[in-house]
């Protein structure tokens, strides 16, 4: 990276690192790779990370966002500016048990999500393996899902709505009852339209699981969400950041005659919160 790269990047009053130490740390996720990247961010609110994107993006630097880097693909290592958004962004707010819906930041953890739906006699549904390291983000983004996901299906299965980062800046909430991205939405729609043979082939209904890759056949089942796409794409189309005031809806109507843990939070509203310092 250049000294006037860096320096805009630095200007964006994001926080950042680009020393030695730091680099290393970020070389490696779970998977067999190592690359080493030109620096990392870690945003507090959408609005740096979207100063941090839109710096890089201008700079001409490549970006990677990144949650606990459990990923086993490299999915969460990058040659240029990696994003965390597990450092600060760990914000849980707005349980609604009516709803069966909750907020919360990119960065919490899945355990602690469910240790603070565990009082209530509900936890979230896919349960990922790394339960204890992997963010919501990273979940979302992979589509993740685990053991159970016949009964509770993946990830995207419980999103409601996301507030994402596009590499231009703009931030924007996405999902049933928020009528953003009316152009990008328009444009996929016809592109995956267009396919739409080859992904009933290729996608049919009742394939539960399938390495993420985007959400083409569930964007042609609910073609005005665009987080049925953004589930799945690894982090190449937009970063998850997300934060309240997003619509609420139960998804998956939970038994009484179960086992209180075993009855699973249905959430959805997936779109997490801004966590700031003050
Ligand atoms: C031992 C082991 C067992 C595993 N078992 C399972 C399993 O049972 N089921 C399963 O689905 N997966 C499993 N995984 C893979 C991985 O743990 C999960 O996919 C996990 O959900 C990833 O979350 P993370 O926070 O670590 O994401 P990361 O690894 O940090 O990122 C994963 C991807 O998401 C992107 N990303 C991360 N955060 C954001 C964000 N805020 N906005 C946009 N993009 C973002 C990254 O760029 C990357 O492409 C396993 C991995 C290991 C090592």
């Amino acid at each position: 990276m250049s000294p006037a790269q860096r320096a805009a990047i630095e200007s964006s009053g994001c926080e950042t690192k680009f020393d030695n130490l730091t680099r290393q740390l970020y070389a490696t996720d779970a998977s067999i790779y190592q690359i080493e990247p030109a620096g990392v961010a870690f945003p507090r609110s959408a609005e740096q990370a979207s100063a941090v994107i839109r710096a890089a993006a201008d700079a001409g630097v490549s970006i990677t966002p990144r949650g606990a880097g459990t990923s086993l693909s490299g999915g969460a290592i990058g040659e240029g500016l990696i994003v965390d958004f597990s450092r600060y962004n760990r914000q849980i707010v707005g349980l609604d048990i009516d709803w069966r819906t909750v907020r919360v930041g990119a960065g919490v953890v899945l355990d602690q999500l469910n240790a603070h739906l565990k009082p209530h006699g509900f936890c979230f549904g896919p349960d990922v393996a790394t339960s204890n390291r992997a963010t919501l983000g990273g979940m979302v983004a992979n589509n993740s899902s685990g053991a159970h996901v016949p009964v509770y299906g993946t990830t995207a299965d419980h999103v409601v709505s996301l507030e994402i980062v596009l590499a231009d800046g703009r931030i924007n909430k996405i999902g049933p009852g928020h009528d953003t991205l009316r152009d990008e939405r328009e444009k996929i729609e016809s592109l995956i339209r267009a396919q739409r043979g080859e992904i009933g082939e290729r996608m049919p209904p009742g394939l539960l699981k399938r390495w993420p890759g985007y959400g083409l056949e569930r964007f042609l089942r609910a073609p005005n969400n665009l987080s049925e796409v953004l589930a799945g794409s690894e982090g190449t189309l937009a970063a998850i950041f997300s934060k309240g005031n997003c619509s609420f809806r139960p998804h998956v109507i939970c038994s009484s005659s179960m086992p209180n843990h075993a009855r699973r939070f249905c959430s959805s509203n997936f779109t997490t919160t801004t966590l700031r310092n003050d």
